[in-house]
């Protein structure tokens, strides 16, 4: 099914830009995830940062990409790749990313496939933009410097996950840096990003008015639980997202004085292989090979029933819609013993939201308690308040817009704060057109 009437549906003026930046929200303005991010300036130079959908129920798509020949695809998350089959169908696009990110996004598109065929949601674009869209993509290592139209660009390492890239931009008047998602704090599998001089920052905020615990005192509270249920005779469910957190989750079990047997399930498999394929982003190679080595992975029914009899059980859906979580905690749920710990952001919507606020979510169609423990951890990869604060003020950017991040509850404390340091900040909205002279 085809969403959009090309030429008739895009918010993107025809005008041409007389002077100064120009920049244009599609999607991923004040909200968090669905992004699509046009920039133009006067040299008639216009490029495009990710085109993403945001896989909630129903998924957000962002409004119409205008004709634009080059896109930034800063990481191999569904809110950031999703759209892009579409563009390179409609526009011939070519889609710019680090090598990981390219490798992964076969996985990621044809999983978004199979997603909304089962769910019976609409796609922009067919199994065969998908396979086309696979030899769309330039890859580019890190701070390699690539030229389009008038400006000079280059990806830099942006911490998050595996690949994710923030794009360093010099147009002929600015400097101009967009983080992407981002963090400065370095995880497990990646160490964090560092700052760079711009003029105009561009800072996903999803984390604004909001600080992270201290991460090794999370992962050692993880730790105590996991300890604590496996010595009372349980299994811990992991529900954990396939790119990035799962890998993390072993990596930090792996790494620990406990002696367990982990059982590892889902897409995140597949996903972990192509990571150590493309070891150069990686901060301990080595160390995710040993974690992902010991992990007994998941490939059948009989695997599968004999996970339940593991010490933890690391599987996604991350936010227990679908995938073999969901199948496990069914079967877990019986014994008061198990528990369930949940490792990352739980959208509106999904069964591990309603999990946490109702204490019941569906089960295959039907809506089912659960009495089990359940535990949340924060072991995001997305820069908290004080390190946006920081990192903007490294950047000593002039102007700091803020986007990928929600317009009541996280963006007004972070804007209020950058101003306070004296920064001109811009709380895009999306579908409207600004200008930085
Ligand atoms: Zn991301």
């Amino acid at each position: 099914m085809v969403l959009y009437a090309p030429g008739r549906t895009t918010s993107y003026p025809d005008e041409k830009v007389e002077s100064g930046f120009r920049f244009h929200f599609l999607g991923g303005g004040e909200e968090v995830g669905n992004v699509g991010l046009v920039l133009e300036d006067a040299t008639g130079t216009r490029m495009l940062l990710d085109y993403g959908l945001a896989p909630s129920k129903p998924p957000r798509y962002p409004a119409e990409a205008p004709r634009v020949m080059d896109a930034v695809i800063t990481h191999a998350h569904i809110d950031h790749l999703g759209m892009a089959p579409w563009l390179n169908a409609s526009h011939r696009t070519e889609l710019h990313a680090t090598p990981f990110t390219v490798a992964a996004s076969r996985v990621m598109w044809r999983d978004c496939y199979k997603v909304s065929s089962i769910e019976g949601y609409p796609l922009a674009w067919d199994k065969r933009d998908l396979e086309e869209s696979l030899r769309a993509w330039r890859e580019h290592g890190f701070h390699q410097v690539q030229q389009t139209g008038e400006w000079d660009w280059s990806l830099l390492p942006a911490g998050h996950i595996p690949g994710a890239a923030m794009l360093d931009l010099s147009t002929p008047e600015h400097d101009v840096l967009i983080t992407g998602d981002f963090d400065t704090r370095p995880s497990r599998l990646v160490p964090g990003a560092a700052p760079k001089k711009a003029d105009i920052l561009f800072m996903e905020g999803t984390y604004g008015g909001r600080n992270h615990p201290d991460r090794i005192e999370e992962e050692q509270r993880l730790l105590r639980r996991v300890e604590s249920v496996v010595e009372g005779g349980g299994t811990v469910l992991i529900p954990s997202f396939a790119m990035g957190r799962g890998q993390d989750v072993l990596m930090i079990l792996q790494d620990s004085d406990l002696d367990l047997d982990i059982h590892y399930d889902g897409m995140g498999k597949i996903l972990t292989r192509l990571m150590l394929d493309h070891p150069e982003g990686l901060k301990d190679p080595e160390g995710l090979e040993r974690a992902f080595g010991a992990a007994r992975k998941v490939s059948s029914k009989s695997d599968r029933k004999k996970a339940l009899e593991a010490d933890v059980i690391v599987s996604t859906s991350g936010m227990l819609e679908g995938g073999p979580s969901i199948w496990y905690l069914n079967r877990l749920r019986h014994d008061s013993r198990n528990s369930v710990f949940l490792t990352g952001y739980q959208a509106e919507g999904t069964g591990g939201r309603r999990l946490l606020d109702q204490g019941r979510l569906p089960i295959f169609g039907s809506m089912t308690p659960i009495e089990l423990p359940i535990d949340r951890f924060d072991l995001s990869t997305h820069a908290g308040h004080d390190e946006l604060i920081t990192f903007a003020e490294e950047t000593q950017a002039e102007h700091v817009i803020l986007y990928h991040t929600d317009h009541d509850s996280a963006r007004p404390p972070l804007a209020a704060d950058l101003r306070e340091r004296g920064f001109e900040v811009h709380c895009p909205m999306n579908r409207e057109t600004y200008t930085i002279q």
